[in-house]
């Protein structure tokens, strides 16, 4: 009965890291490109792959450019 869901009561404790998750939204101005093309996450800026969190839409405009985005983090780190 193999099982690859984690358990949450069995799992570290997160406490000392922080997830990428809980890493406040930056400004659409300071998004990189792949950040504002919801490719990278927004905390740690690695390219993602599968099960990205999404974290929302942020907004900001540059003269007639939109800068607004959907960003995505890093899914919880697999341990
Ligand atoms: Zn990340």
């Amino acid at each position: 009965m193999a099982s690859t869901r984690v358990d949450p009561e069995t799992a570290p404790a997160a406490a000392e890291a922080p997830r990428c998750r809980d890493v406040p939204l930056p400004s659409a101005h300071g998004l990189a490109w792949d950040q504002a093309a919801g490719r990278a996450c927004i905390a740690c800026n690695r390219q993602l792959t599968t099960g990205a969190v999404y974290r929302g839409r942020v907004f900001g405009e540059q003269g007639v450019h939109n800068l607004d985005a959907d960003v995505w983090c890093c899914p919880d780190p697999v341990t």
